[in-house]
């Protein structure tokens, strides 16, 4: 069982490092991670510059690029031998809801979808308290990638996971949902540079708002882990006969 690691909060990150350590026994565990954090890359691609590889331990390679430059350069010709599964996380913080769209994480997960792999992101939930319980979230990937080995989801291969900042003891359980939404973000966050210009920062993102029973914000707000199952289809089929009467309302 050869198992890809990679994450968006770059190679060094305690998260990822969680993961390895968590893994270590259940296959041959590659990882091929950014080599800076590239959190909220979201599925973006590197095409106008050349991608550099460097090694920086046995089977552990940092690149100059986007978490699913990462997963596509490692399925796509970086090795010889292929991957059976791909792991991405354990992100320092939620991917909840509308996160996934923005996420570099779940990304990393779905290159290795797009390219036939089982795949599992799984990011940490906290709320900024400097202990991260990756320890807890390890135990969680380790325990679902042995059941997805044991017992292959056929139709269901994206999973994603989030982890309350918990200790293991303190785990409720996991519970499969749906994502939620979340409220829209806070607004733009303005300063100044010491040279005077004005700067910009993206602002927080918003609380959750459809938050109810289902979905993984309420799983994770009672201390479950959240397993929700992805696709990539963004089609709203249940508009397709709108939409078509809409474009040609005299035909119907
Ligand atoms: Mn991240």
């Amino acid at each position: 069982m050869n198992i890809l690691l990679s994450n968006d909060d770059g190679w060094r990150a305690d998260g990822l490092r969680a993961l390895e350590a968590a893994l270590a026994g259940l296959g041959r565990l590659t990882v091929v991670a950014p080599d800076r954090n590239r959190s909220a890359a979201s599925n973006s691609l590197t095409i106008e510059t050349p991608i550099r590889v460097v090694e920086q331990d046995d089977r552990r390679y940092a690149i100059n690029g986007t978490p699913t430059d990462c997963v596509h350069l490692a399925l796509s010709g970086l090795f010889e031998d292929e991957h059976h599964l791909v792991v991405s996380g354990i992100n320092d913080g939620a991917n909840l809801g509308d996160d996934v769209l923005y996420s570099g994480t779940v990304a990393a997960a779905m290159e290795g979808r797009f390219l036939g792999l089982p795949s599992v992101a799984i990011s940490l939930v906290h709320d900024g308290e400097p202990k991260r319980h990756f320890e807890t979230a390890g135990r969680v990937a380790c325990e679902l990638v042995e059941r997805l080995i044991a017992t292959p989801l056929q139709s269901v291969s994206l999973l994603n996971v989030n982890v309350p900042n918990l200790p293991y003891e303190s785990i409720q359980g996991t519970r499969v949902t749906r994502l939620g939404v979340r409220h829209r973000a806070q607004p733009v966050v303005h300063g100044r540079d010491p040279r005077g210009r004005p700067v910009y920062w993206v602002g927080a993102p918003g609380a959750g708002q459809d938050a109810g029973p289902g979905t993984d914000f309420h799983a994770v707000d009672h201390g479950y882990v959240s397993v929700t199952p992805l696709q990539f289809d963004l089609t709203r089929h249940t508009a397709l006969p709108r939409l078509e009467a809409w474009l040609s309302p005299d035909d119907v």
